[in-house]
Parts: C-alpha cells; sequence; structure tokens
C-alpha cells in the first residue's frame, strides 16, 4: 500500500463549490476541479495575505508543499478565467482544523486552544499552571497522532521527496 498523503488542515470550506462562465451551457464546458487544500491555499496566501511559511503552518504542511499547492491552485484558476471553463470545488486530503480544550484544575475555567500553538503555559483567568487537557470525543491524544504528518525530523525527507 502506497504512503497515505498527510491530510491538510483546513479552516474553512467553501459556500460555494461550482463556477461557472455565464452564456456558456454545462455540457459544452471543461471543468476543473479544484481540491479543497488548492482552495484554502488560495484563502490564506491570496485572500489574507499569509507569507507562505506561515499559511503553510496553518495547514500543517511543510512550505515547499505548500508552495506546490498553490501553484497548482494559481494555474487553475488561471486556465479557467482566461479559457471560460467552469471550476469545481471538491477533493483533497484534508482534515479541518481542530481545537484542543484545556481545563484549569484550579478554578475550572476552560478554553479552547487551535493546533499547532503548542501547550498554554497557564490558565488565562487565574494564571495558575494546574492545567489539563480535556481530551476530544476522537481522542486525539496528546500528540495530537491523529491528524499525522505534523513537521518532525522523520517527515521531512519524504516530503521533500514528495515534491520534486
Ligand atoms: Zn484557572
Amino acid at each position: 500500500m502506497a504512503r497515505p498523503k498527510c491530510a491538510r488542515l483546513v479552516n474553512e470550506f467553501p459556500n460555494t463549490t461550482f463556477f461557472k462562465p455565464r452564456g456558456i451551457p454545462l455540457v459544452e464546458l471543461e471543468e476543473i476541479t479544484l481540491a479543497f487544500d488548492e482552495y484554502e491555499a488560495l484563502r490564506l496566501a491570496d485572500l489574507e495575505g499569509l507569507y507562505q511559511e506561515d499559511a503553510a503552518s496553518k495547514m500543517n504542511i511543510s512550505r515547499p508543499t505548500f508552495g506546490r499547492i498553490i501553484g497548482s491552485a494559481h494555474k487553475k484558476v488561471a486556465d479557467a478565467l482566461i479559457n471560460g471553463k467552469a471550476i469545481k470545488i471538491e477533493g483533497g486530503v484534508v482534515t479541518m482544523a481542530q481545537k484542543r480544550t484545556f481545563e484549569c484544575s484550579d478554578c475550572e475555567h476552560s478554553w479552547e486552544v487551535p493546533f499547532g500553538t503548542g501547550r498554554p503555559a497557564s490558565c488565562p483567568k487565574c494564571e495558575s499552571n494546574n492545567l489539563h487537557r480535556v481530551e476530544s470525543e476522537r481522542g486525539l491524544g496528546r500528540s495530537g497522532r491523529g491528524i499525522g504528518c505534523r513537521r518532525r525530523r522523520g517527515n521531512t525527507t519524504a516530503l521533500a521527496k514528495e515534491t520534486k
């Protein structure tokens, strides 16, 4: 079995998933499929104006991988605009970004922290450092294993190969 692709973290799914040029019947249209990770890359880099490095870490992927995804997305959108093709947004190996919940053992305050931001040092309410993680129902565990492919040393080579 082939090594599974790393799931890319996506924060928002599109409201509209199909675009077509006006006045051309669907049957005559060529259709381009933009994957959800490509859509998210466009949103982060082009709409929100993030640096590729930051956008890549939001999606839990390496910068070269992000560069490849956004390159592909730009090409598809340009092709659709210039050659009058329809765009359908679907598919791609993605996971919705999830939040981790922490709870303070002293004041029972609980709050959410997005993945990839590290464990909070102290309770935002009473500044106690007596905190514990409240497991999500999917039980991702402390290391966030469920989403896999967090950039670790062991993964870097594989990611670099993947981008060739
Ligand atoms: Zn507290």
